[in-house]
């Protein structure tokens, strides 16, 4: 009964291996963590080809091209993510009797039975390639999670239109993700999501959403924090002072903001009108980039006698004294005046020094 050999016993029967290569591949197998027929392509023994060739010969299954199929996204969650890709399991279709699935290993049979008993359907099955079956799995899983994910962000944006906050957090524990906005020396949790999410995930939703965005990372050993950056306006054309950002941050595909060329430059956002907080300061004396670069800073120098500030001066919500009303949007803070234009800093404390002083 073919259905009892496993791979490794195949492809001795097929001339492809010897046993001693079986052996090794046995002993490397765990130090690797992989399954056979991959430790011994690692090792050189055999291809891929030469796997597929041998389970196809011998199974007498389809061979599938997993490569811009459509999904039947009801039938995948009928499965657990982690089964899947454990096993590189990918539902195809289901009929009434049967669910096609394909597989680069046709002869996992434990997880193959586990399957049929759990749907109550035949599990018809076809081989293909392993690499391909995993990264189409995990791009499904996750673009599954991003709709409410997207949504959220979107309500996010609208809530900080016009305050202090420019920086968006995302805390990813394990089965919760927090976010805070942050801003003008201000860390503010706006909520908890059930669901956790991937750095990638968040990279997506904010692409798909069509927002540019710079980001620093933070991990320890049981969570990961994003601080992500929107650059909001940053495909309008220049009409108001241009804003380069925070030394430090890194674009989606991690390279460096400051690698940038002209560290940033040409991927500053401009806008005519105060968005979405960023305490600015500028000056025109030790910098040259442009007339009006303003630098995000969240301190100001302690004396400057003219410096460039834009700036949605926090205030703690009179008619829910920081506990989060409608009125503030649920942020505990109001926004009721906007500082631009050229300022001292004695003049800023004055004006700025209410509920919140002025962060240092
Ligand atoms: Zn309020």
């Amino acid at each position: 009964m073919y259905k009892k050999k496993n791979i490794g016993e195949l492809l001795i029967d097929f001339g492809k291996i010897s046993k001693d290569d079986l052996e090794e591949g046995l002993a490397l197998q765990k130090e690797f963590n992989l399954r056979l027929g991959e430790t011994l392509i690692k090792l050189g023994k055999v291809t891929r080809d030469d796997i597929e060739w041998v389970l196809s010969k011998q199974l007498d299954i389809p061979f599938v091209i997993v490569e811009n199929i459509s999904l039947d996204a009801s039938l995948i969650h009928k499965f657990s993510e982690e089964l899947l890709l454990k096993n590189r399991i990918l539902p195809l279709y289901e009929t009434n009797d049967e669910i096609a699935v394909v597989t680069d290993d046709p002869l996992n049979r434990e997880v193959i039975e586990s399957l049929e008993a759990s749907s109550s359907k035949k599990i018809s099955l076809s081989s293909g390639n392993g690499e391909q079956i995993e990264e189409t799995l995990k791009q499904f899983f996750r673009r599954a999670g991003i709709p409410s994910l997207i949504q959220h962000i979107k309500d996010l944006l609208e809530k900080i239109e016009g305050t202090c906050f420019y920086r968006l957090d995302f805390l990813l524990g394990e089965h919760a993700c927090e976010m805070n906005v942050f801003g003008y020396g201000i860390v503010k949790n706006i909520g908890v999501l059930r669901d956790t999410y991937t750095k990638e995930q968040i990279f997506e939703a904010f692409e798909s959403l069509g927002i540019a965005f710079l980001f620093d990372l933070y991990t320890n050993e049981t969570s990961m924090m994003f601080s992500i950056y929107p650059l909001i306006h940053r495909l309008e054309t220049l009409k108001g002072p241009a804003v380069l950002g925070t030394f430090g941050l890194f674009h989606p595909d991690d390279t460096a903001f400051t690698d940038s060329q002209m560290q940033g430059l040409p991927l500053m956002f401009h806008s005519p009108v105060p968005v979405r907080g960023y305490p600015f300061i500028a000056t025109k004396k030790t910098f040259s980039y442009s007339e009006n670069t303003i630098f995000t800073t969240d301190s100001a120098p302690e004396d400057f006698s003219n410096y460039y500030v834009r700036i949605a001066v926090p205030r703690i919500c009179r008619n829910c004294n920081g506990a989060g009303c409608i009125t503030c949007n649920e942020l505990g803070y109001e926004f009721p005046e906007k500082l631009e234009g050229m300022h001292s800093s004695d003049e800023l404390k004055q004006r700025t020094e209410k509920d919140i002083p002025w962060p240092k």
